[in-house]
């Protein structure tokens, strides 16, 4: 794995795979850093990066995050944004680059991501998405706590970590959707971060890299 930002273009070897992470910048409960999502994608995108010899692309951080809109900190740029920025950047990149993979660490993107690699793959483009999906709570639980004590253990304040609104997201998604994440959960978390541990981490991270490589 080589990251692209930090290349020169003359050392670029000729049509490579590039793996481009898509994440977010959204409020992760009181624990967790706002870029969490991005730096699970990142993360993701430089293990399949390092097993399959591609380029991993600076993350497109900015995601499609409307239901976390309530709490500070939140920087979205909404579903239609986010699709043509995505459309716009993987023509760009087949200019010159063979394949491109485009994983995805926010939930919220998905709508876009998918219309975006549908209507690239019409254009007759070699892209397609993965997702960075394992099972465990909604957001900002023991999943998302754990794989950042894993990744970035610098980030998290363990001690603000608290349980918030821990009911099944598929019950909260119709009132989630329609008044957003605060309304539901005050504390930004659905589920629960206690027992998150950083050895759980690892192994929720390998399972991430495995479905996401069975992806591609
Ligand atoms: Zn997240």
């Amino acid at each position: 794995m080589r990251a692209l930002a930090e290349t020169v273009w003359p050392e670029l070897v000729d049509r490579p795979l590039v793996l481009v992470p898509v994440g977010s910048i959204e409020q992760h409960g009181p624990h967790l850093p706002l870029e969490t999502d991005t730096l699970v994608a990142s993360a993701v995108a430089h293990r399949l990066g390092d097993d399959l010899g591609g380029y991993v692309a600076p993350a497109v951080s900015f995601g499609a995050s409307g239901e976390h809109q309530g709490f500070p900190g939140v920087m979205s740029i909404g579903t239609d944004a986010l699709r043509h920025l995505l459309v716009e950047l993987v023509r760009s990149l087949s200019t010159w680059a063979e394949r491109i993979v485009l994983v995805n660490g926010h939930g919220g993107n998905i709508d876009a991501v998918d219309t975006a690699v549908q209507q690239l793959v019409d254009e007759g483009h070699d892209v397609q998405w993965v997702p960075c999906s394992v099972a465990g709570d909604a957001h900002a639980g023991r999943t998302e706590t754990s794989l950042l004590l894993h990744l970035a253990p610098w980030l998290v304040r363990r001690q603000q970590a608290r349980a918030g609104n821990t009911r099944p997201l598929k019950e909260l998604l119709p009132t989630l959707r329609a008044d957003g994440v605060r309304h539901v959960a005050p504390n930004g978390v659905l589920g629960d971060p206690t027992g998150a541990s950083a050895a759980e981490g690892k192994v929720l991270f390998e399972l991430m890299v495995k479905s996401a490589r069975r992806g591609l």
